[in-house]
């Protein structure tokens, strides 16, 4: 895949000279991390011949199957990754979680106290927290009372220190997902970084962008092994690139930052996709009827459609009605102190037993 750029309107009436250049993703990397050299490990250096003495790391030769430090580059999940996500394994990045794709974009791309970041409000938190750790101004455009995405307010919110726009679809904590015309829109007209988390496109059928990666030379797309993949204890996350958004992502990250157990767990995780694919389809079931069957209580004045495993419904007292559910040991979350979001619990879907148990005890309140 070569850097493309981005395409200029035809009908845009400025005269070439006014023209903004086109995009160029090195003229947006910070120049410390385009100045450094990256630290080299030993397995880095060696490569490819076959070997069966290793005394270049350091390493204890005792305690085999944990003695030796991991592939840095998780070669052989990212083999298996491709197939399963229909992306080049030269377009993945693995992290300790989304967590770490998320604070590498900004140690990447954003100057501390000089550059900012525009974000959809309300998402995701760690988007807002990883720009107040690395210093950088984080500037919330809200949703429309809908929930949908004003790509008109969006863009005019960025200007020449906006080195990244963030948006989360399907969205958290709202559960839809954004419109793909209005993504485009941003992905074509934004010449900075345009990350899409698609932390929950496993839930719905509509194409993941992550399939589009050709087109936008400036989208990073997230996923995770925490949802779909019940795997959130292993600590997975994956960004979806250019191999040159990629290469920066390995310039930075901490040489072993994907530890062995999680990438065998993975692999494992990877050999049974069918035993995936039956729980997306009972997870979708018993959205399909958990979100009626909450939507006809009394005390529920509205539940938001959701593309995701989760749904966001307005309650008359989202306070009082989270207490009671913490009293019989149910735990959902409060959302009800967030923007546009007013007396709203964000409810996951479990399995059947555990929604009759959230039901039984919604019914019964008082
Ligand atoms: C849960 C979630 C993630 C997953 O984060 P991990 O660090 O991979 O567990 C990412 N993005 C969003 C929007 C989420 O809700």
């Amino acid at each position: 895949m070569e850097t493309q750029n981005i395409q200029v309107d035809s009908n845009n009436s400025l005269s070439c000279e006014e023209r903004e250049p086109v995009w160029n993703l090195s003229s947006l990397v910070r120049k410390n991390i385009q100045d450094l050299t990256p630290y080299a490990c030993a397995r880095d250096e060696f490569k490819g011949r076959a070997a069966n003495v290793f005394l270049d790391a350091n390493e204890n030769p005792y305690n085999t199957s944990f003695n030796r430090y991991p592939d840095p580059l998780q070669e052989e999940v990212k083999a298996r990754l491709a197939e399963i996500k229909g992306v080049p394994a030269s377009c993945i990045f693995l992290g300790n979680g989304s967590d770490e794709a998320i604070d590498l974009v900004y140690r990447v791309f954003c100057e501390p106290r000089l550059d900012n970041v525009v974000a959809i409000a309300p998402t995701y938190g760690m988007y807002s927290v990883c720009a107040a750790i690395n210093d950088v101004e984080y500037r919330p455009v809200e949703l429309n009372a809908d929930f949908s995405l004003d790509a008109d307010r969006l863009l005019a919110a960025a200007d020449q220190h906006t080195k990244v726009i963030w948006l989360c679809s399907p969205n958290n904590p709202t559960g839809n997902s954004l419109d793909r015309a209005a993504i485009e829109r941003i992905l074509r007209e934004f010449h900075g970084i345009v990350v899409v988390d698609e932390a929950y496109s496993d839930f719905n059928n509509s194409r993941p962008f992550r399939l589009d990666l050709g087109r936008f030379p400036n989208l990073i797309v997230l996923n995770t092994f925490s949802k779909l993949w019940a795997s959130a204890a292993i600590r997975l996350g994956m960004a979806f690139a250019s191999p040159e958004i990629i290469a920066l992502y390995n310039k930075v990250k901490y040489p072993y930052n994907v530890n062995q157990l999680t990438q065998q767990q993975a692999l494992r995780m990877m050999s049974d996709i069918q035993q995936v694919q039956y729980w997306r389809a009972i997870i979708i079931k018993e959205r399909e009827a958990l979100l009626p069957a909450v939507a006809e209580l009394p005390i529920c004045k509205a539940v938001y459609p959701t593309d995701a495993n989760f749904f966001l419904a307005r309650m008359t007292d989202a306070d009082g009605i989270y207490h009671y559910l913490i009293d019989r040991g149910i735990v959902v979350r409060n959302r009800s102190r967030v923007q546009l979001c007013g007396n709203c619990l964000r409810i996951t879907i479990g399995t059947p037993q555990e929604n009759s148990a959230l039901l039984g005890a919604l019914r019964q309140y008082r």
